[in-house]
């Protein structure tokens, strides 16, 4: 019934999610509706300011880890009907991506864990109870920074820059990532542990270590049923780089490069997710290292949820206006 329902109304949603208010700002979301709509408005602006902007659903500041995967579990457990799909975080740095994908301040210490390790986990139990079909679950982590992929699961940290390669059915693949096979729930922990210490040891450790890069969780599954049909699917778990615009004026350097690194490659995928709604013939995936990978769970049968991450303070209302209009554009097409 899921995917009857997501054929009627197109194939990406959006989500938005609001974190908890830092203490002693002033918020700039003045309602959350329950049919997913969200108004805010600028609290230092002396004139009414309001704006509306409606998505599938919006999470507000109480909103658990749990309540947010119930919510996209359906989509995720799709991948094992041989759908691909694409769940990325967007929004600027602080406003929460982290959190929701892997759990508070990356951590996985907490019970608090996010939805890279619940969908694992849950894509493990089901590969190992259903009875008609036989699966195999296979792991890839990279981090793509200043347009170079890393792998984030290879104790050789020397393999820097990985190539992206053209398969013979036409995708995109990174064959030199480390391929890692999950045979139990003991794998997706350790598995979600050497990432994040690689995440955090990488090039983008130096101040605010992750949110420069992109990082992409990929799961591969393949899936046998009782008459040897064999079905290949992949789900995309993506914590995007900061949105947020840096300052032309004050960034330079290394600084300036990799926000036009990023600012490219989100600017890209908003391309990319366009021309698939307008049906385009030629859909850019090419433009960036980004839209490459995904490129198998963006367009044709894949399902695609944006989660749009809002950091609710006064202060971070231009950043909020930028990555509520973003998600518009997304969610209309
Ligand atoms: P981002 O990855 O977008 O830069 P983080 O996920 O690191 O942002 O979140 C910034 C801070 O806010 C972290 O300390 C994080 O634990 C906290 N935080 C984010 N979202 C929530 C939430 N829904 N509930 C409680 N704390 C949150
Ligand atoms: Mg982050």
């Amino acid at each position: 019934l899921y995917n009857m329902l997501q054929e009627v109304r197109g194939n990406i949603r959006v989500y938005c999610r609001i974190r908890p208010l830092n203490s002693e700002s002033i918020s700039s979301i003045e309602h959350i509706g329950n049919d997913g709509s969200i108004m805010v408005c600028d609290p230092f602006k002396a004139q009414n300011t309001r704006k509306i902007f409606q998505f599938n659903k919006t999470f507000g500041p109480t909103t658990t880890q749990d309540e947010v995967y119930m919510e996209t579990q359906s989509l995720i457990r799709s991948v094992m009907d041989g759908y691909n799909v694409c769940i990325f975080a967007y929004g600027q740095t602080g406003s929460g991506k982290t959190h929701t994908m892997c759990g508070p301040s990356g951590g996985l210490s907490s019970n608090n864990l996010g939805i890279n390790y619940m969908a694992l986990n849950d894509l493990f139990t089901i590969s190992t109870s259903r009875e008609d079909m036989k699966y195999d679950m296979r792991v890839q982590m990279v981090e793509i920074y200043n347009e170079q992929v890393r792998d984030l699961l290879s104790e050789d940290t020397s393999s820097t820059k990985l190539d992206i390669r053209t398969s013979t059915n036409g995708l995109f693949n990174i064959p030199d990532a480390k391929m890692c096979p999950v045979q139990s729930p003991s794998d997706v922990m350790n598995l979600m542990l050497l990432g994040e210490k690689h995440r955090a040891s990488g090039p983008t450790t130096m101040n605010n270590r992750s949110s420069r890069s992109h990082s992409i969780l990929t799961v591969h599954v393949n899936g046998k049923d009782m008459s040897g049909n064999v079905s290949c699917s992949c789900l995309h778990l993506v914590d995007l780089a900061g949105s947020e615009r840096v300052d032309r004026s004050e960034a330079t350097g290394d600084r300036l490069k990799e926000a036009q690194h990023i600012n490219k490659s989100l600017s890209c995928l908003g391309d990319v997710i366009t021309a698939l709604a307008q049906k385009n013939s030629h859909i850019p995936y090419r433009n960036s290292k980004l839209t490459q990978l995904l490129q198998s769970s963006l367009g044709g049968n894949a399902k695609t949820l944006m989660l749009a991450h809002i950091s609710p303070e006064g202060e971070s209302y231009v950043e909020t206006l930028s990555t509520l209009k973003f998600a518009q554009r997304v969610s209309t097409v």
